[in-house]
């Protein structure tokens, strides 16, 4: 922040007597107004540190409280990810914060016309970069050509938090353009996406863990949150249950949307691919789209 700046933040001097008047703007500098100065290297940064802790936090709860004993994929899925952010991470981390601010000074998105929404920013732009993901996700399913991609997330034969970092580089190129868009149309504010990553970093991690929750805690998230039963239902090799919980912090789009299926910590599930036995390696997983859809029917 420049001198100049700082000064007119404090106060505001009046006349050449020094009469001092607090400046309306200086108590209500917003989170938002102080991220929309950021870099993109500051947003990359704050953003690797908050996937980086989700990450952490992730793997603990899966430690202290793990569903059933698991191998995981780790290898396989560390490989993927490496990866996508080789392609997509160092290419265009800072995507979304260059297209925020672009249709911020163009005055574009619903959270750029008015104020008075523009004060509930960040939560709008939770729940509206959610339903997005909610929406996307369920594409990935219905349309044969994205479920060609999406297979590869679901080809996981264990069920651990490291399956969050599991996705083919071509629906992570897919979904880019799609997540873009969104910030223009919504006007979602550099903080609302930093704000958005970060939760939805922390929810994809903990939804995917080989976590156990208490049945109280289990009714008590899932009635407003995607639990991991919920999402561990969403990877059930049975077909007729891949369809279900496309849901990725809130679980009320799927009730809202007709796609909700009951799930429990106690419930066993057998989980990956539908119609595919065997354990992918990172360099068959990226054959995958050209080897045929899985879905079991
Ligand atoms: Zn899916
Ligand atoms: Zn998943």
């Amino acid at each position: 922040m420049e001198e100049s700046d700082s000064v007119s933040d404090a106060t505001a001097v009046a006349d050449s007597h020094s009469i001092r008047i607090p400046a309306p703007a200086a108590t209500g500098r917003s989170l938002c107004e102080r991220a929309d100065r950021m870099t993109e290297t500051e947003f990359q940064i704050v953003k690797s540190i908050g996937f980086v802790l989700a990450f952490a936090l992730a793997v603990a709860i899966q430690r202290f409280r793990p569903h059933r004993t698991l191998a995981g994929s780790w290898q396989t899925n560390s490989q993927l990810w490496a990866l996508n952010a080789l392609v997509l991470g160092v290419a265009c981390a800072g995507c979304a914060c260059t297209v925020s601010r672009w249709a911020m000074d163009a005055g574009l998105g619903l959270l750029n016309q008015d104020v008075m929404l523009a004060g509930l920013a960040i939560p709008i732009s939770l729940l509206g970069m959610d339903l997005v993901s909610y929406f996307w996700h369920r594409a990935n399913h219905q349309l044969r050509f994205l479920w060609r991609f999406h297979q590869a997330h679901h080809s996981d034969p264990d069920f651990t938090v490291t399956t969050a970092l599991r996705f083919h580089p071509g629906e992570l190129l897919l979904a880019l353009p799609v997540r873009l868009l969104a910030v223009v149309i919504l006007g979602v504010p550099i903080a609302g996406v930093i704000v958005f990553e970060v939760i939805f970093a922390f929810a994809n991690f903990c939804v995917h863990g080989n976590i156990d929750l208490t049945e109280k805690i289990e009714r008590l998230l899932g009635g407003v949150l995607i639990t991991p039963a919920l999402h561990r239902r969403h990877h059930g090799r049975e077909s007729r249950l891949l369809d279900t919980n496309y849901g990725t912090i809130f679980s009320f789009w799927d009730r809202l949307f007709g796609s909700y299926g009951e799930s429990r910590s106690d419930v066993r599930i057998d989980t990956g691919l539908p119609g595919l036995e065997s354990a992918l390696g990172a360099m068959e997983i990226l054959t995958l789209p050209a080897r045929g859809t899985f879905r079991g029917r």
